[in-house]
């Protein structure tokens, strides 16, 4: 992409609202000397008015002040950390059946699991195992209604290696064992009939 491409891509992304380049480019409003994030929700700049730069030093150094509104200094939201925290929710979700620690994902992620714990919590608030686990009783609420598969078998699947745990962390998070939830469930749906 040349300098020209570049501006209309970003510039596009500006019109839409969308954070693809948020924490990779900022943006340098004239009329009002301020930074952003591209993504920034405040009014649409006009074209003429934006400029690009690839770090907040630079912006900085241009003579932009950081917008209070979208906090472009602040690596939050959008930007870098939202990226991490996708990278751990598709590693959950493609992984969950198997005994998944933070060490374990922190090492496939080539970052420490102290630093991906912090970011994972700051952007979607849930620790990272909370959240492994909040993946795996979905998983198994469609298992346990899907078929008539035994409790131990619906457990082993969602990543489970000991079913009275499973059931036990299930109940706390769903309000009823495993069994009388498909019992529930199914009596729901014959009611619906
Ligand atoms: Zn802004």
């Amino acid at each position: 992409m040349n300098e020209q491409e570049l501006f209309e891509a970003i510039y596009e992304t500006i019109l839409n609202r969308t954070a693809k380049y948020d924490g990779q480019y900022y943006i340098g409003i004239t009329s009002t000397k301020i930074f952003c994030r591209p993504s920034c929700r405040s009014r649409t700049p006009k074209r003429k008015n934006v400029r690009v730069y690839r770090s907040i030093q630079e912006a900085i150094d241009a003579g932009f002040r950081a917008c209070k509104r979208c906090k472009p200094e602040v690596s939050g939201k959008h930007g870098p950390d939202a990226e991490m925290a996708e990278r751990v929710k598709q590693l959950i979700h493609h992984q969950y059946k198997e005994a998944l620690t933070l060490n374990a994902m922190a090492q496939q992620l080539a970052i420490s699991p102290y630093h991906l714990l912090r970011v994972f919590k700051r952007v979607t608030g849930l620790t990272p195992s909370k959240y492994l686990m909040t993946h795996r009783i979905s998983e198994a609420k469609k298992l346990l209604l899907a078929d008539q598969k035994a409790i131990a078998q619906v457990a082993a699947e969602t990543g489970f290696s000991n079913p009275p745990h499973f059931s036990s962390v299930f109940k706390k998070m769903a309000g009823c064992s495993p069994h009388e939830y498909r019992e529930k469930t199914a009596e729901e749906g014959e009611r619906l009939k």
